[in-house]
């Protein structure tokens, strides 16, 4: 009996140090999923956070073309759900290379800088601003007929030229020309987009410091 005793107490024994090396290789292994599961959420962020600045514009802080062709076809195919109305227009300043010229390239800088700032407070939340290039910006209105869209265009022109920049103690008026025209939901935007850019063009020809729509092709 006592050797049956021993054999037995020598099995718990065992039994038992095998159960607490299993618990401790829990532990651990419940340790690096916690550490993975941290590393791959920092590494999610990161990639959000580099997401987002790549859509960014750096001087600005606009959002940037690549981010306009994605929010533009995003807006479209919700026009074309909805059949709401979907404004495009494209603004580009005035002279701008006179500015530079004249103050330098940091003072035209400066002054892209606070024109953003300045059309990006007039415009609505559900509307849509990017710096396209240069000294051109492009917005997208959603559910905004056309009428309502030069006016709000005619509002943001008339408040920047209003508004004049100040250089060597100077005062200096920028003003800007835009083109603005319905997305139609037969028509590829990019087509919307020419005559957009065709508007805009019959502004800077019609003397500058105004706001042309876009003849409609659709139907
Ligand atoms: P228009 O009224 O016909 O549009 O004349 P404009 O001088 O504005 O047009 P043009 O296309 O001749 O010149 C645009 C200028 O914008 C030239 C370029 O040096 C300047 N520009 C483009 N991007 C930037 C920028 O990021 N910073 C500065 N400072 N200038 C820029
Ligand atoms: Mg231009
Ligand atoms: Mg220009």
């Amino acid at each position: 009996l006592n050797q049956f005793v021993q054999t037995w107490q020598q099995h718990q024994q065992q039994r038992k140090e095998s159960e607490e090396r299993l618990m401790q290789r829990l532990q651990e292994l419940g340790e690096r999923v916690h550490l993975v599961e941290n590393e791959a959420s920092q590494l999610t962020s990161q990639l959000v956070e580099q997401h987002e600045k790549a859509r960014r514009d750096a001087l600005t802080g606009l959002p940037n073309r690549a981010a306009w062709d994605e929010r533009l076809q995003i807006e479209y195919q919700r026009m074309q759900r909805q059949q709401e109305s979907l404004l495009l227009a494209v603004l580009d300043v005035d002279h701008f290379k006179r500015i530079n010229d004249t103050y330098g390239h940091l003072a035209g800088d400066k002054v892209l800088k606070i024109l953003a700032g300045r059309l990006q407070q007039g415009i609505r939340k559900t509307d849509f601003m990017a710096r396209y290039g240069g000294e051109e910006f492009v917005l997208l209105l959603p559910d905004t007929g056309l009428k309502e869209g030069v006016s709000l265009l005619n509002k943001l022109r008339e408040h920047i030229a209003g508004c004049p920049f100040h250089f060597k103690g100077e005062p200096v008026k920028i003003t800007f020309s835009a083109g603005i025209g319905q997305l139609q939901a037969s028509e590829d935007p990019a087509t919307t987009f020419a005559l957009v850019d065709q508007a805009l063009y019959a502004a800077k020809q019609g003397g500058r410091n105004q706001v042309k729509s876009a003849a409609v092709n659709g139907p």
